[in-house]
């Protein structure tokens, strides 16, 4: 592909334990990241995320696969040949250097002169919004101050493709809520490639032009954030990014009956096949329902009614058993206040929200 800065062939990676067996860290990865693409890697904590940065930027060395940057096979290639630059979790600051000689470091080595240099560093900083920090050092910066330093220090050179490996992970709601935002704005501003490291679902969404949802060193889906959501490829995706119901059940026609004897309808353009299939209805799809209703409709037990400012979550169960979480917006508070006493609520949904889940036919 002409348009892709990073490309990985059948990139695999293992490790040896201490107890003698051998864990896949990366499972025959073939991976397209596009120019000025910001791309996520999500997953559980151990499913490969890292490896998979550090294989890009060449502090780990394949098993077997080649790595392409800006298609050129870099799979030889020592780190510090490699046209990236990375900004790990920890800032990794040098305590002792100021602001400025940490941002410029990289330029300075490589024997940018004196005026340039401080040029470029008060620029660098201009754009992660810390103008004029230049004399302090970081330990007079807050923690998201210094995550900025560090970010203005793997722009300056204005790389490629940046390499960030949960780097907001250690700060605060609010700050990495805004953080998030701002890093999204400089990646599409500066358009250089980011590839970002998290294993958190909502940061994922909140920024990422694609995400790539990993398990047990396999990609599982890559795709748009709201593709992703909506169209999960399978169940690990679906109960990984968001709240989710799941009906596991058979196929008939338009439908589907779960294990726990609750028949869905689905109307959802998708081509279901008769047999083994999981319906996926999210919380927020099901609403509440007070009587008659010309869409299909569950009775459930209501087990716990949960205020959550934005909205109320509603956890009961099917006649059979099944646990169902449904999210009611806040709004409709009176409903909700209804249905407190009686601990039964009847719920309906769209049959055309209905995603579908199956296994690939045989033979595809
Ligand atoms: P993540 O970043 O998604 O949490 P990693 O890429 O760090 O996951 O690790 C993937 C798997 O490879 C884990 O099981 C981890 O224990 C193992 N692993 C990673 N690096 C090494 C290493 N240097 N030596 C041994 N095992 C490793
Ligand atoms: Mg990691």
């Amino acid at each position: 592909m002409q348009d892709s800065i990073v490309r990985l062939v059948g990139a695999a990676k293992a490790f040896p334990t201490p107890e003698g067996r051998v864990v896949t860290a990366l499972d025959d990865i073939d991976l397209d990241v596009r120019r000025n693409e910001f791309l996520t890697l999500l997953g559980p904590s151990g499913c490969g995320k890292t490896t998979l940065l550090h294989a890009i930027s060449g502090f780990v060395e394949l098993d077997a696969g080649r790595i392409l940057i800006d298609s050129e096979d870099v799979t030889e290639r020592p780190p510090y040949r490699r046209p990236v630059n990375t900004v790990f979790q920890s800032y990794a600051l040098f305590p002792h250097m100021t602001v400025g000689e940490n941002t410029g470091y990289a330029l300075e080595i490589a024997g940018v002169a004196r005026t340039e240099l401080r040029e470029r560093v008060a620029a660098a900083l201009r754009m992660v919004g810390l103008e004029g920090t230049e004399n302090r050092k970081p330990r007079q910066l807050s923690g998201g101050q210094q995550q900025r330093v560090a970010l203005a220090r793997a722009i300056i050179g204005r790389p490629k493709l940046v390499l960030l490996d949960e780097p907001l992970s250690a700060l605060d709601r609010n700050l990495r809520q805004a953080m998030q935002i701002e890093l999204k704005t400089l990646q599409h501003q500066l358009g250089i490639s980011f590839i970002f490291v998290t294993h958190d679902q909502e940061e994922a969404l909140t920024m990422s032009d694609r995400v790539a949802v990993l398990a047990s060193g396999r990609i599982q889906q890559l795709d748009t954030p709201r593709n992703v959501y909506d169209h999960p490829a399978n169940t690990f995706v679906a109960t990984f990014v968001g709240a989710s119901n799941l009906f596991e059940g058979e196929m008939r026609g338009e439908e589907l009956l779960a294990s726990d004897g609750t028949l869905i309808r689905h109307r959802s353009g998708q081509a279901g096949r008769n047999g083994p299939a999981t319906a996926l209805i999210r919380p927020e799809q099901f609403f509440l329902v007070d009587g008659d209703t010309a869409l299909p409709a569950l009775d459930i037990e209501l087990r716990q009614i949960v205020f959550v400012g934005s909205c109320f979550e509603l956890f009961g169960y099917t006649g059979g058993g099944r646990a169902i979480t449904v999210e009611v917006p806040a709004a409709r508070r009176e409903a909700v206040g209804a249905i407190e006493q009686s601990r039964k609520a009847r719920i309906a949904y769209d049959p055309a929200c209905v995603h579908l889940i199956q296994p690939a036919p045989a033979g595809a």
